[in-house]
């Protein structure tokens, strides 16, 4: 047996015809079995109309790729569902169902943990264990697709992890899940987060993919932004306000800003002032968000009138705003805090 071998769900339809030809068959072999693979087949024996020779060929150099429901918890408050995911190599991930009634959107995660150190993030608190394969992002909406029997329509990279930090296995998961006969989520419904790795973001650009685009800002000045996210030192704000003109540019999708509202850190009404001056003149939106608040921090979320004080100032300038309602909070539903709740068991 070959060491490494090949995960299918790793390949797209073409790709998966080249491998039946690369093995001596027919690549409409390739089609028969991508089809299996999107009807839920778990193991080759499930895959009616393949010669069995085929099949022990298959399970010599080839495995399908699953992940495994290690938990699945659900929201009284508003049906949001959270799972933990057992990865073949015991990590554990956490992945989030939203259902709206007109859409159902799947938040997945990027890398088991995460290496941006943002200070509020529950996902970083013990680094970066390793990055997704593509087929392991995809995995997590077909497996809440298989365990809830619903159509997911919208995808949110927003989970566990850094999207541009885990740069070619995510666009490698950006085809996958557009496949005509695999998940068929279109461009236009998938929002990538990053927060702010100015050089990806213009590569992220360059695919002239439809995606959207959101940029976790969490302050408009540059030191305050270093103090909560060291990213920041890297790169200037104004660096990723420029990078996202030119994302506009090559795609023409409206830019999204997540502002995560901390009290007494960010969420003053200059800050607002500030945040319009940057972004004026700029197709894009604001997306508040009340901290979550985390054990191992001490942030809390403002009243909810400075939140909707800061909305309202911001909308004054033509800014236009919105607060993300926090959902599934009775199930840890926010930002990593599940998986980590789980491991410290
Ligand atoms: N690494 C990417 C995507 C993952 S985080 C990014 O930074 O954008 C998704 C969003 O949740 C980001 O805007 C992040 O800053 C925010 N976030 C993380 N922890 C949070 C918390 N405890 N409360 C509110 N927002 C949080």
């Amino acid at each position: 047996m070959s060491e490494k071998r090949i995960v299918l769900k790793n390949l797209r339809e073409d790709e998966l015809k080249e491998f039946m030809v690369s093995i001596g068959e027919k690549a409409f072999r390739g089609t028969q079995v991508y089809s299996w693979i999107f009807k839920g087949a778990k193991k080759f024996e499930d895959m009616k109309n393949i010669p069995n020779s085929l099949k022990e060929k298959l399970a010599e150099n080839a495995e399908i790729g699953n992940i495994e429901v290690e938990l699945k918890l659900e929201s009284k408050i508003d049906g949001t569902k959270k799972y933990l995911f057992l990865l073949p190599d015991g990590n554990i991930i956490e992945t989030v169902m939203m259902d709206y009634g007109d859409r159902v959107t799947v938040c997945v995660s990027n890398q088991v943990g995460c290496r941006m150190g943002c200070n509020f993030c529950a996902s970083t608190l013990d680094g970066l264990m390793r990055n997704l394969e593509p087929w392991e992002i995809l995995d997590q909406i077909m497996k809440v697709e298989e365990d809830t029997g619903k159509r997911v329509s919208n995808i949110v990279m927003m989970g566990s992890g850094e999207p541009l930090d885990n740069f070619e296995n995510s666009k490698k998961f950006l085809e996958l899940v557009n496949e005509k006969n695999g998940l068929n989520i279109g461009y236009r419904h998938i929002t990538l987060s990053t927060c702010g790795i100015v050089p990806r973001i213009y590569e992220l650009a360059d695919l002239e993919l439809p995606i959207n685009l959101a940029i976790s800002l969490h302050s408009p000045y540059d030191v305050k932004r270093a103090e909560i996210m060291p990213v920041a030192k890297a790169y200037k704000i104004e660096e990723i306000v420029d990078a996202c003109r030119y994302y506009l540019k090559k795609t023409n999708r409206r830019i999204t800003f997540e502002y995560s509202l901390i009290r007494g850190v960010n969420d003053s009404e200059k800050e607002a002032d500030a945040i319009a001056a940057l972004l004026r003149g700029m197709l894009c939106h604001v997306n508040l968000i009340p901290i979550n608040e985390i054990d191992e921090k001490d942030y809390k979320k403002p009243d909810k009138v400075f939140i909707y004080k800061f909305r309202d100032r911001l909308e004054k300038h033509k800014i236009p705003a919105t607060v993300r309602i926090s959902r599934g909070a009775d199930i840890s539903g926010a930002c990593g805090q599940l998986r980590r709740k789980f491991q410290n068991k």
